[in-house]
């Protein structure tokens, strides 16, 4: 390539051939009918191969495709195009009076490439981003359209959480609800000793969306902050205290980078994300994993992870325990499952922290972990088949969909077993 693409991180340079940026639905039909090897790169936020296309291929950036956002207010959707960001999406989707139901921690990633990868934030009964989606438009390997709607296609299941594997997403229609207000509160402190399974569905359950807070360096949680609506009832947190300055989740890191809190009021697409848009979300020098387990293990798995505190501290910035309610994506992390989701924070270098995230990985292994598909983690094709059900119909889709394996790149092929 003439120009380095990285991911946001830094730590992936692309070894793609090209990076095309059509123009136009024609333009990229074209470039993915006479390419052998193409990738859709959204905004770059994985952390991992997953949008590599590898030496020969294409990477395809939609960033300078039309911003199409169509917001139906009668039927509640809203259909957007397959380079658009959430950002700019939340504030559109606001403008007529409704709202997406949940949003990611950062609202800078591309919605096609977060739904791809199973992002989701938190709340006990509010599954991934994926779960919004009722229509997936793409074109095909052959540069041909083609469209997976909800109750309609039998292969919907494989085609929103699809690792970029099925073609290039051009738009996705996505479900809207009329818009809410939210309050963020923060608490600070809050003892993991004494916290049972059942104190800690009261915690995960007491509004909208729970976030916990971790740096392991005590048995225990820094912050806890909670997103509340406000047609719901008072929040209720008896195990930790009010804090009394703008918290951020990454110690050190200023509180001004993040969405209101101390309970101001304000739009859901301001206060469901914990990164202001326009400010660099999280720290900006990292890498991530996050592992999906049932909800029901969420105590006894994270006193697992107090048992390697000692390993993990060194190289964390912070780890986050959040929810998400079971779904029906095949590789979705919280397929057909109530779902704690941990989440880490890491320095940002690679070897030291591999073989901590192995040592994870390892201890998380009662609890039966799936990997968030755009973070770092290790476990093998072999592992990854066991815990997720349906990974063997996803290749089936895959074989079908793609029989030259245009869009299947090396981490798709390693995860598959294509
Ligand atoms: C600071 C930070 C905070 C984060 N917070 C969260 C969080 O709160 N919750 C969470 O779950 N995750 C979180 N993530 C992870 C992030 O949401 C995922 O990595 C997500 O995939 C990023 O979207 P993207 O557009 O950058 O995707 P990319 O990394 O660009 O691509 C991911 C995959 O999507 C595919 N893809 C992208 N666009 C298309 C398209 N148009 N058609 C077909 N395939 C496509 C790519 O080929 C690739 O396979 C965070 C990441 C960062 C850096």
């Amino acid at each position: 390539m003439t120009e380095t693409v990285t991911n946001w991180a830094g730590n992936i340079t692309y070894a793609a051939k090209e990076l095309h940026r059509p123009r136009s639905l024609h333009e990229l039909r074209g470039l993915v009918a006479e390419s052998p090897r193409v990738r859709a790169l959204g905004s770059g936020h994985s952390f991992n191969e997953i949008a590599e296309a590898g030496g020969d291929g294409v990477l395809l950036s939609l960033d300078a495709m039309p911003p199409e956002i169509d917001v139906d207010t009668t039927a509640r959707t809203v259909r957007v195009g397959g380079g658009v960001r959430y950002a700019e999406l939340a504030r559109e989707v606001h403008r007529h009076g409704l709202a997406l139901p949940n949003m990611a921690s950062l609202p800078h990633i591309s919605v096609a490439g977060s739904v791809a990868t199973g992002t989701h934030g938190s709340g006990v009964g509010n599954g991934p981003l994926s779960s919004s989606v009722r229509t997936v438009e793409i074109v095909t390997a052959y540069g041909s359209t083609g469209r997976f709607t909800r109750g309609l296609s039998n292969w919907f299941g494989g085609a929103v959480t699809s690792l970029g594997a099925l073609g290039v997403v051009t738009s996705l229609t996505l479900d809207l609800e009329p818009a809410f207000e939210v309050e963020q509160h923060v608490f600070t402190e809050m003892p993991l000793e004494g916290l049972d399974q059942a104190a800690c569905e009261t915690v995960m359950s007491a509004a909208y969306s729970v976030s916990l807070f971790t740096d392991w360096r005590e048995p225990g949680f820094r912050q806890v902050w909670v997103k509340r609506r406000t047609d719901q009832p008072p929040v209720d947190m008896p195990l930790a205290a009010p804090a009394t300055e703008k918290m951020h989740p990454v110690p050190g890191m200023p509180g001004v980078n993040c969405t209101e809190q101390f309970g101001v009021p304000g739009p859901w697409h301001e206060r469901l994300p914990h990164f202001r848009a326009e400010f660099t979300p999280s720290s900006g020098a990292e890498l991530q994993s996050e592992y999906l387990m049932p909800r029901k293990s969420a105590v006894a798995m994270l006193r697992a992870l107090d048992g390697i505190r000692e390993t993990i501290a060194p190289v964390l910035q912070t780890c986050e325990v959040r929810t998400v309610a079971a779904d029906d994506q095949w590789l979705s992390p919280s397929y057909d499952r109530d779902t704690v989701a941990v989440h880490f924070t890491w320095i940002e270098d690679t070897r030291t922290v591999l073989p901590v995230v192995a040592r994870v990985e390892e201890a998380l292994a009662p609890f039966d972990p799936r990997p968030h598909w755009g973070k770092v983690f290790t476990m093998p094709a072999a592992v990854l088949h066991a815990r997720y059900p349906r990974l063997h119909d996803f290749r089936a889709l895959v074989r079908d969909m793609d029989p030259d394996g245009k869009f299947t790149n090396a981490f798709v092929r390693d995860v598959v077993g294509n």
